[in-house]
């Protein structure tokens, strides 16, 4: 049998590791990562694969359906070259310092090069306890399994900065989660899922190693990373890591934009659950608004005061990136240039923030003031009444710049967006249709004709987007043994900029029975 996968453990190869072998629960100090093993499970049983993220690492079609892959991507088999490790991090949790923290349920099977000749981690999520599992089990169940699976290749097709997924794998046994029923633990059933990523470092990981004043290591993790996954930086020096941190808040500010942009929540923004690649990275209890809420958040143990809402986003990625930037101080010794890069933040995010928004309104160019109000306010009347994000925006770009509306005509265009007319008064309506006549002005104006408009707002404003209660029903069916809606899902998520006519059901408001509960994390 011919594997057709060739590792190139760099990271493992390069780093100090930890040297003890034993899965014990430990701090372990002096190390980036400790060598493990996944744990062996009873009945590997394929639920879905991304073929495209497949083939990115030369696997066909036939290779996916093969025995070993469900026996590798469940982490029974470790094949030549694969060194599974741990990785060693610490992080903010909510705010605080949690000291160190770990691959607790994540173990890297190695590092492939992909078929464009860049550097992938393989990744298994769920395969059993490591040094960093504390009083955890180091397991993941088909719920959470399902939800990470779909939603990182859904964001990839959205054209948000993510990690992506290769698989998810059923591993035939029960998992024991503390939703009680009837004063029971329920079990659930087990799974795997495989996460690929040019690296799956976080913020956290410097964090640690500066929190314990490693600072040689710190150095060794902070060149390693600035020449593996920044090389067009150039060789290591202070000049570089002050361009590196300002390139990290950077992609920061861009993954966030994106997320913006489509509706995402993240729900955990931890430090240790910020990628150093601006990548979206560890999908929690992450959730998708639907109706417009600035204040919603997924995460039901977010108690201090919704930090994580959907409108907190930028400012505590901005928090995170504060955090980092004292990790890194250690070796830097004049930190001006970390600080000028973390005030910056705000304007270089705002600056893309704005484009974002010009593009989902169909305006050729953000033109200051006068259109920074007209978005200021169309804010303010997406929260009068629920009003579902990813519909309304959609709907504004059916607009015919030379008919001429009445003001119901006006209304009706973004109508199906709202979630219960009835309750909708007149002083709402009226607000609605004022901002829909500035709004029609305003597009007007410009030099474009409607199709090249609607081409530029369609490219930004999904038709699909992985409602939450749409990834729902997949689990539902899933547990049962029934895993065509995932396939279903994914095949939708593919293309979420495109009409799909025969999925027209999928592009829906939620229904009312669906009405978003939280806390799927586990
Ligand atoms: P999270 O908030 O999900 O990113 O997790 C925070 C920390 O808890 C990380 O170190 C995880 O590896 C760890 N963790 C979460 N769930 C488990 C689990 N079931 N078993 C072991 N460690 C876990
Ligand atoms: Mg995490
Ligand atoms: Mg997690």
């Amino acid at each position: 049998m011919n594997i057709p996968l060739k590792f190139n453990n760099r990271f493992v190869e390069q780093l100090p590791a930890d040297s003890d072998k034993s899965s014990t629960p430990r701090q372990v100090f002096g190390a980036c990562y400790s060598l493990v093993e996944p744990t062996k499970v009873a009945e590997p049983t394929v639920v879905g694969v991304s073929s495209e993220v497949a083939s990115l690492i030369g696997l066909t079609e036939k290779d996916t359906r093969s025995r070993w892959f469900a026996e590798t991507f469940v982490g029974n088999r470790v094949i030549d070259g694969m060194q599974p490790f741990a990785m060693c991090y610490g992080g903010h949790q909510f705010g605080h310092w949690a000291g160190q923290l770990g691959d607790g349920r994540a173990i890297n099977l190695g590092e492939v090069v992909d078929v464009d000749g860049c550097n992938q981690t393989l990744q298994l999520k769920g395969a059993g306890l490591t040094p960093y599992s504390r009083t955890a089990d180091g397991l993941a169940v088909l719920r959470s399994s399902i939800r990470e699976f779909l939603c990182s290749e859904a964001m990839h097709h959205l054209g948000v900065p993510t990690t992506r997924a290769l698989s998810i794998i059923l591993t035939g046994e029960k998992v024991m989660r503390d939703m009680f029923y009837d004063g029971h633990p329920e079990l659930e059933p087990g799974a795997v899922v495989c996460r690929v990523a040019p690296s799956f470092l976080r913020l956290g990981n410097y964090q640690l190693l500066a929190a314990r004043q490693e600072r040689t290591i710190l150095k060794q993790l902070i060149d390693f990373t600035i020449r593996h996954d920044f090389p067009h930086l150039g060789e290591p020096c202070i000049e570089v890591y002050e361009q590196w941190f300002d390139e990290v808040c950077r992609r920061t500010a861009d993954m966030v934009v994106h997320w913006m942009r489509v509706g995402f929540v993240h729900g955990v923004m931890n430090t240790d659950n910020i990628s150093v690649l601006g990548l979206t990275i560890d999908y929690g209890p992450y959730g998708w608004l639907e109706g417009y809420d600035p204040h919603w958040t997924p995460n039901t143990t977010d108690s201090e005061g919704r930090r994580y809402s959907f409108g907190n986003q930028p400012k505590v990625a901005q928090w995170n990136l504060y955090q980092f930037a004292n990790a890194i101080a250690l070796i830097i010794e004049r930190t001006e240039n970390l600080e000028k890069s973390i005030n910056q933040f705000a304007s270089y995010y705002e600056e893309k923030s704005q484009k974002m928004y010009a593009g989902k309104l169909g305006w050729e160019n953000h033109q200051g003031d006068s259109d920074q109000k007209l978005i200021s306010e169309l804010f303010e009347i997406l929260c009068l009444a629920e009003t579902d994000m990813t519909i309304f925006f959609r709907l504004l770009s059916q607009f015919k710049s030379t008919k001429n509306y009445t003001d119901e005509e006006l209304f009706q265009t973004v109508e199906p967006a709202y979630y219960n007319l009835t309750a909708l008064d007149e002083s709402t309506r009226k607000k609605v249709i004022n901002w829909l006549k500035k709004y029609f002005e305003r597009i007007q104006q410009q030099n474009l004709d409607d199709e090249s408009r609607r081409a530029i707002m369609n490219a930004v404003n999904p038709k699909y987007v992985l409602r939450n209660y749409l990834t729902q029903v997949a689990i539902d069916k899933a547990t049962k043994g029934d895993f065509s809606e995932v396939e279903k899902l994914l095949t939708i998520m593919q293309n979420p900029y495109d009409e799909q006519p025969e999925y027209e059901d999928y592009n829906k408001k939620r229904p009312e029975w669906a009405r978003f509960k939280a806390g799927c994390s586990m």
